[in-house]
């Protein structure tokens, strides 16, 4: 795979300020197939300044341009989507069907109705003898995983571009090289230079000096609890700006009423795309007594036949902790009725996809979240049972409710704590609000929700 040796920072590859390298890995067969500089503080400090530099004009460029420019990229990245879905394929290991609609497709959605909000938002508002104006926060820090490694990053980067701020990416060490095409969609779109900055490294270096950096004023973070909460503490201690989008550990409620077969399938097939690798995905069922065994047959035989489509894991700590949560799982009494802790293949960081029955909602498996290929099926004896269930994680990301009619799945999903509920197997939406109850985290991504986390206001009275 072809990677850049350098930084993109105010428009230009620009060389390092170190000599350390990341090896980008293939999880499908452990082989090195690039290797990207590792960014320190020095280069994080240079992609800031030439932010900040660009900042003026950038947050004063009429929305219309900008909304011009976001549209631009996104027609490059229709333009690129193969390529892009190679990448991702190459250094995540998803199977190429899947980075093709996921991957590729995602983010071009994404990036298309942030060109169409940039044009038709009210950044200027009349309230009373008030005139209220939308101006943008300022310098954004992104910090994005590698699990949707394209779809985090244009998350963040579309709506801050389309709000008027300038952005420092600081990409997974994972996947950087998509993370680089993206850098140079951003240049071949005329998109200013120092608008969009990145520096590829490590977390606890570059991601760590991107978070403290005075002259970030708000910092983007998708990834683990452990690190979010650090990132939080920074940010808050600089009473900067934060958005945190953190674990999920979420339920898939399947209520008497549902059609079992269609629940136990669509939700299967939830956990095992991408691996596993989803911070939404409901790795939890919960089904009702009378049709636990049902359910349990059903889950088993799909995950079975899902099998041979499954990508990798990310990398050999994945791999390695993945398989921790399944062993702890039999270890706690759980019924492994597909899938189980061996590795399927003798290379590559493969798990089989993997169903426990008899699963009790305490048990680790049930409560933390594993990032894999697993799903827990859990009995509950009625509603408030299974509301109970539901809602008592840590986390409030996402989940999905199956019932006869959408009234009275409507009427569960209303009181579950989290941020976003699938009915009766609903699509995907590019425009609804994303993000967490609880310790999934804070603030929102996607649509003018996602918007107006990069905006702060400011009143004028008369
Ligand atoms: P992670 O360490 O939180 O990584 C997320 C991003 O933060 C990466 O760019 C990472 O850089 C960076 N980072 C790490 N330490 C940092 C620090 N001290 N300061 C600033 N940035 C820092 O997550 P991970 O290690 O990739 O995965 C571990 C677990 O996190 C997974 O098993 C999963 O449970 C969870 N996870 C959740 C999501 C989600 O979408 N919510 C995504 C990924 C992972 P490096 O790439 O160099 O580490
Ligand atoms: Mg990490």
């Amino acid at each position: 795979m072809k990677a850049h040796d350098g930084m993109y920072i105010g428009g230009e590859w620009r060389a390092a300020a170190g000599t350390d390298l990341i090896a980008v890995v293939d999880p499908a067969d452990e082989q090195v197939i690039a290797h990207v500089p590792a960014g320190t503080a020095e280069d994080v400090d240079a992609a800031v300044s030439a932010a900040r530099e660009a900042l003026p004009v950038w947050a004063a460029t009429p929305p219309a341009e900008r909304a011009a420019k976001i549209a631009a990229l996104r027609d490059v990245l229709v333009a690129r989507k193969d390529e892009i879905a190679e990448t991702v394929t190459a250094e995540l290991g998803a199977p190429l069907p899947f980075s093709q609609a996921v991957h590729a497709g995602v983010p071009i959605l994404v990036a298309g109705s942030y060109a169409e909000l940039a044009a038709s938002y009210a950044f200027e508002e009349k309230v009373g003898n008030s005139t209220v104006y939308a101006e943008p926060v300022g310098v954004v820090g992104a910090i994005t995983p590698w699990n949707y490694p394209l779809h985090q990053i244009v998350a963040k980067v579309a709506p801050a571009l389309a709000a008027g701020c300038t952005v420092v990416l600081k990409p997974a060490e994972d996947t950087p090289l998509t993370a680089q095409l993206f850098a140079e969609a951003v240049h071949e779109a005329g998109i200013p230079a120092g608008v969009f900055n990145l520096v590829t490294g490590l977390g606890p270096v570059a991601g760590q000096a991107l978070a403290e950096h005075g002259g970030v004023d708000l910092v983007s973070f998708t990834g683990s609890t452990a690190v979010g909460k650090q990132i939080g503490a920074t940010a808050g201690a600089a009473v900067k700006r934060v958005a945190l989008e953190l674990g999920g550990k979420s339920a898939n409620v399947i209520l008497p009423s549902a059609d079992l077969a269609k629940a136990v399938g669509v939700g299967i097939a939830n956990v095992m795309g991408n691996s596993g690798q989803t911070c939404s995905a409901w790795t939890r069922m919960l089904v009702h007594t009378s049709q636990y065994d049902e359910a349990v047959a059903l889950a088993a035989e799909a995950a079975t036949k899902y099998g041979d489509r499954i990508g990798p894991l990310v990398n050999a700590k994945q791999h390695a902790r993945v398989r921790g949560y399944i062993e702890k799982g039999v270890a706690e009494g759980a019924r492994l009725v597909a899938g189980g802790p061996e590795a399927p293949c003798e290379q590559g960081y493969f798990v089989s996809p993997t169903v426990f029955a008899d699963v009790t909602p305490e048990m680790t498996i049930a409560q933390e979240e594993i990032f894999g290929p697993v799903v827990s099926i859990i009995r509950y004896e009625d509603e408030d049972d299974a509301l109970r269930i539901a809602n008592g994680t840590v986390y409030g990301l996402a989940g999905a409710v199956w019932a006869g009619d959408d009234a009275e799945a409507v009427a569960f999903a209303r009181r579950m704590d989290t941020g976003q509920v699938d009915i009766n197997g609903g699509r995907f939406n590019p425009l609804a609000p994303f993000g967490g109850y609880k310790q999934s985290g804070v603030g929102r991504e996607l649509g003018s929700h996602g918007l107006a986390e990069y905006l702060q206001t400011k009143s004028l009275q008369f």
